[in-house]
């Protein structure tokens, strides 16, 4: 559609935004992914010689890590493919994949330090003294290469060319895999993968204009840059010389907006970073309608849970919502989908009687691992139970050996610490009796995310020559593993308390049986008076559980979030202003202050309308009529309101501050979470003996609905 924009029929696809529905283990990603995969080929055709083809963006930085994983698989097939048939031109751009996770999972700028990157001088002389690959074993995001399959990837730094590669030592290719920021900027590789959080970049890195715009120059040595730092590329002056006569101008990529942008996990984006989101997602095709083609990206969602998806879908991208598969004429038939008769789960409902349901969930792992290695043990008990008499004994360690890892899910990170330390007893007491160790992990929110990844590459790659005491059996996990984490072996879940709701029970408990029969054990929480209810109606809860699942609840037009994204989506569009010759930009842009402050009191004739005109588009629906248009019009008159009266004058104080960033009266957002700090409760001094008493109180009493972890 992008490459005939005067077809009105198919420019119309674009004013809709499509939810891909698959039950979870139902395709959803393989759906995706293969839509990715045609947009890659099809952009190469029509003569779209580099630059990003798709976006792939998820709630969560922990769901991303095995999606990775795939999508990069996907994408060496590709490129092999691209160049095999000749696909494009010889002189195109291979195609890449960018993990754009800066600041969480992977580090921004090479330069900084921040997370495990220790900044450029300590990486360099670590580089220089040999021990670069052995410090940031734990850093890798991939460990298993995917050309020969081996676990030999490590991390290297190519000084010269300030580059971070994953490398494998064994075959010695490097990954079509950029995990730095500026890397990403500098590449523009074909798929993209990163945080919705990352949206914020485009206040705070002027190199995202080139997502919208394509870049203007290329360093023939270090890639793509837009706005020269220090009168180089943006690799930096230690790095980069400019060459005589300055960089030549990068050749003009064709439609550079990304003709794809993907969500996943759709159905996250609620409340606040509903709202966060919202507003970004404005920006972001507000930006994409003044760039190349004018042409925004098509936006796909993707989920496993929705219910009354429309509203949802209508707030966060303005354009009409739409699902797909479309129903069929028979419940559970459809001309893309069929039911099968066979079973995926076997639930199992426990309710204890004065005991916590973290104990009961600690001894139903305990059972279970137990048991499954007995029966390693003794193959005949097995051969008995099961009624397996045809069976030659060699091929019964095959046949339990998807049953061995368990995963216990837990509402809080106390539970977690109190499953693992159960876990660790139990693996003493199984040594005792002459069994072996259980290797077990506990994952959190607070495990950082290559931790995550090297605990669910182990258990992909472990197999049955693998001792067994080495082997990783146990998991113990938070919300975290309830997305995105598909692993054949993990088909024991015992869930220590029901999550906070339906959709989340339907996504943990499809962690379980995604090839073979998985079993779920929910132990309910005596304490809790919904648990209860639930156990009681434990039949027909699962039986109608898709219709538990409630509407996601976003607001878009709350004003408080309105008012927090202001500030960055005004930067963010001036950044884009920087890219716009007939507003007379700087060369360097707006990032810094003297720069901007220059250019905001000669030009502000320009730059005032262009923003009283773009600041409203950002924030209004894509599709007029899709939403009420006096929510719309309300909004739109409040946030201009507080630009005139509060922002804009700001932006003339003096120029103290070095970054633009902090000229705001608000600072532009770096995330869409974590918004607010929590506030300590205080008493005053009369009541201060009551106070601490009903504090220690709830403190041990603790029980009931937990909060859950991040
Ligand atoms: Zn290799
Ligand atoms: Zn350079
Ligand atoms: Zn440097």
């Amino acid at each position: 559609m992008r490459e005939h924009p005067q077809r009105t029929d198919l420019r119309a696809e674009l004013d809709h935004t499509d939810v891909l529905w698959f039950p979870a283990g139902g395709g959803k990603t393989e759906a995706y992914l293969g839509l990715i995969l045609t947009a890659l080929f099809y952009d190469r055709l029509r003569g779209k010689h580099a630059g990003v083809t798709a976006w792939l963006r998820f709630p969560l930085r922990m769901l991303s890590v095995q999606q990775l994983d795939r999508t990069l698989r996907m994408l060496i097939a590709a490129e092999e493919l691209r160049v095999e048939r000749r696909i494009g031109s010889p002189h195109d751009d291979p195609f890449a994949l960018g993990y754009l996770a800066g600041g969480t999972g992977s580090p921004n700028d090479l330069h900084w330090d921040g997370g495990w990157w220790r900044g450029w001088e300590t990486e360099a002389a670590a580089t220089r003294a040999g021990t670069f690959a052995e410090d940031h074993l734990r850093d890798r995001l991939v460990i298993t290469c995917p050309y020969c399959e081996r676990d030999s990837v490590r991390l290297r730094l190519d000084i010269d060319a300030v580059r971070l590669h994953h490398e494998c030592a064994a075959c010695q290719r490097i990954l079509p895999l950029h995990v730095s920021d500026v890397e990403v900027y500098r590449t523009l590789p074909a798929i993209v993968i990163s945080t919705v959080d990352k949206l914020t970049g485009h206040s705070w890195f002027p190199e995202f204009t080139a997502f919208q715009h394509g870049p203007k120059h290329r360093c023939a040595e270090h890639g793509y840059f837009s706005f020269p730092r220090f009168g180089v590329c943006s690799a930096g002056p230690d790095h980069c010389t400019a060459p005589k006569g300055g960089y030549p101008a990068a050749r003009p990529i064709k439609d550079p907006v990304p003709a794809l942008t993907v969500q996943d996990e759709m159905h996250l984006l609620k409340e606040e970073l509903g709202a966060f989101n919202a507003h970004y997602e404005g920006m972001i095709a507000e930006l994409q309608s003044g760039a190349g083609s004018g042409l925004p990206s098509k936006v796909l969602g993707a989920s496993a849970t929705i219910e009354q998806y429309q509203d949802q879908l209508r707030q966060l991208y303005g354009r009409r919502p739409r699902a797909f598969p479309a129903p069929g004429w028979t419940l559970g038939e459809s001309f893309y989908t069929t039911t099968r008769p066979d079973f995926r789960r076997v639930h199992i409902g426990v309710l204890p009687h004065k005991r916590r349901k973290a104990d009961v969930a600690a001894i139903v792992q305990g059972e279970l691992l137990t048991e499954i290695a007995r029966l390693q043990e003794e193959p005949k008990a097995l051969r008995e139970r099961l009624a397996l008499h045809g069976l030659p004994d060699s091929d019964l360690p095959r046949l339990l050996f998807p049953y061995e890892v368990s995963l216990a899910y837990v509402n809080s990170k106390q539970h977690g610490t109190q499953l693992d330390e159960e876990l660790g007893q139990l693996s003493d007491d199984l040594q005792h009796a002459g069994l072996d160790r259980v290797e077990h992990a506990v994952l959190t929110g607070e495990v950082p995310v290559p931790d995550l990844a090297a605990a669910i590459a182990r258990v992909q790659r472990e197999h049955l020559d693998t001792p067994r005491g080495e082997r990783l059996r146990a998991l113990v996990g938070t919300s975290v593993l309830s997305h995105g984490v598909d692993l054949e072996r993990l088909n024991l879940l015992v869930l220590a308390g029901m999550p906070p709701t339906a959709a989340d029970y339907i996504q943990v408990t499809a962690r379980a049986g995604r090839t073979h029969a998985g079993l779920v054990v929910t132990v309910y929480d005596p304490v809790s008076r919904r648990e209860r209810s639930m156990f009681s109606n434990f039949l027909s809860y699962h039986r109608l559980l898709d219709r538990m699942v409630t509407p996601v609840p976003v607001n878009k037009y709350a004003y408080f979030a309105a008012r927090r994204t202001l500030p960055g989506i005004v930067l963010a569009l001036l950044h884009d202003a920087a890219r716009d010759p007939a507003l007379k930009p700087p060369p360097e842009g707006a990032d810094y202050s003297k720069d901007f402050k220059r250019w905001w009191s000669a030009q502000r004739p320009l730059l005032d309308p262009w923003l009283e005109r773009r600041i409203p588009a950002c924030y209004r629906e894509r599709v007029e009529g899709v939403n009420g248009r006096g929510l719309e019009n309300d909004l739109v008159a409040r946030i201009m309101d507080t630009w005139r009266q509060e922002e804009r004058p700001n932006l003339n104080k003096g120029a103290e501050e070095k970054r633009t960033a902090y000229l705001f009266l608000q600072q532009p957002l770096t995330s869409f979470r974590d918004i607010d700090k929590s506030t300590a409760f205080q008493s005053l001094t009369s009541s201060q003996d009551a106070f601490n008493a009903l504090a220690t109180n709830t403190a041990d009493s603790k029980g009931g609905e937990d909060e859950p972890q991040p």
